[in-house]
């Protein structure tokens, strides 16, 4: 049998809307039983960011989905996220998210203490340590946000587990799989782990350019809805102008034996990929250098080779608010502040690129677009 995918026509996020989306997504995708169970919702927020810089999943989604949970005898709805550096509690309430549970009586939980979960199919991590909040679900849901990565190119249903990792534990994971194709078969290991149940995809305002928290807002109108995360994500990289067999997260995730094996597995239902296409999507390119080395070298000499050929981080000066976001999450302790008699602060940014390994996580928190991804800095 076939997988659903739900593809669905949102124009905007008034409730009327939603409510309406929502509840046709949920009968296409078909959504597990709820009756008498716990659903923890795990929206993407990553930082402290307003609902205009489309950076995190929208609280009205949020919202029309728990209406609907509750309509169908969920017992008890939480949510929560872990963003990188910042306080878990200001980025909810930046974002609306926080807005959104309280008026429909979901419960926000503190993704700051771990709890350990094994993965004994992983092919890279046999072990994570999420938040021990999700102990607590029957049912977990992704709410990610449709945006472009500089990463990982992509970032959906899948990635958007990555927050379940509490705080600065994730930045363990970029110091330890510094390769996007280790990367993604650690997150394949994290759903693995995780086990979603179901996927609701906010795609009404999209990210494109430089995802997932500096590039632009663009009104998509759509969401997207599955009981299988990398169909979900399949389809959603597709409208916007993937080959997701050029996203090797997604194409490892169908050697797994756990959701679809491929697009010859997905059943598409309601809207046609074409009918919501959106026109000149900025995409992250293929980077040509990641497409070869992956291939072709030992990891050691890749990393060496990758380190030398892609973008790595330029800080302006200008821009900077020397808020330290950069300085704490970079993974191998790349970043530092030094004396700077011409700042009012009297310190800057430096950076060491032998020690940076071009995770680019720096330039995912920064809040002041102080930090230029680049080969060369002009
Ligand atoms: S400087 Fe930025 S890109 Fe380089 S390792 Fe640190 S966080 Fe990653
Ligand atoms: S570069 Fe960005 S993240 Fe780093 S200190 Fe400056 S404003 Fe903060």
């Amino acid at each position: 049998m076939k997988t659903p995918v739900a593809l669905v026509r949102c124009p905007d996020y008034n409730d009327a809307t939603l409510d309406r989306a929502v509840a046709e997504a949920i009968e296409l995708a078909g959504l597990p039983d709820v009756k008498g169970a716990t659903v923890l919702l795990k929206p993407n927020i990553l930082s402290v960011s307003g609902p205009e810089q489309a950076i995190a999943t929208r609280g009205e989604l949020l919202a029309a989905f728990a209406r609907l949970l509750k309509s169908k005898g969920a017992a008890r709805i939480v949510a929560g996220e872990s963003p990188g550096w910042q306080s878990q509690d200001a980025a909810a309430r930046k974002s609306g998210i926080a807005a959104a549970c309280e008026s429909e009586g979901v419960e926000w939980l503190d993704f700051g203490e771990g709890a350990e979960f094994e993965c004994p199919e992983g092919r890279r991590v046999k072990r994570f340590t999420f938040a021990a909040a999700l102990k607590q679900a029957d049912v977990l849901v992704s709410l990610p946000k449709l945006k472009t990565h500089r990463l990982m190119r992509y970032t959906g249903a899948m990635k958007n587990l990555f927050g379940l990792v509490p705080g600065l534990g994730k930045s363990a994971f970029h110091l330890r799989f510094p390769d996007p194709a280790d990367f993604g078969a650690m997150l394949v290991d994290l759903n693995l782990a995780a086990k979603p149940a179901f996927a609701l995809m906010d795609a009404v305002v999209s990210m494109e350019g430089e995802g997932p928290a500096n590039g632009r807002p663009v009104q998509t109108g759509f969401i997207l809805a599955s009981r299988d995360p990398l169909a979900l994500d399949w389809i959603a990289s597709s409208i916007i102008g993937y080959d997701p067999y050029e996203l090797p997260y997604l194409v490892d995730a169908a050697s797994r034996g756990a959701w679809i094996s491929g697009p010859e597995d997905i059943e598409l239902r309601g809207a046609s990929v074409e009918e919501l296409r959106p026109a000149g999507f900025e995409l992250v390119p293929l980077r040509s250098e990641d497409k070869f080395f992956t291939d072709k070298l030992p990891a050691p000499i890749r990393r060496l080779v990758r380190n030398s050929t892609v973008a790595r981080p330029f800080f302006d000066r200008v821009k900077c608010v020397r808020c330290g976001g950069c300085v704490k999450i970079c993974p191998p302790k790349a970043l530092s502040f030094v004396p700077d008699a011409k700042a009012e602060s009297g310190k800057r940014v430096a950076i060491d690129y032998e020690t940076c390994i071009r995770c680019y996580c720096c330039h995912e928190v920064c809040p002041a677009d102080a930090i230029r991804l680049a080969k060369r800095p002009f």
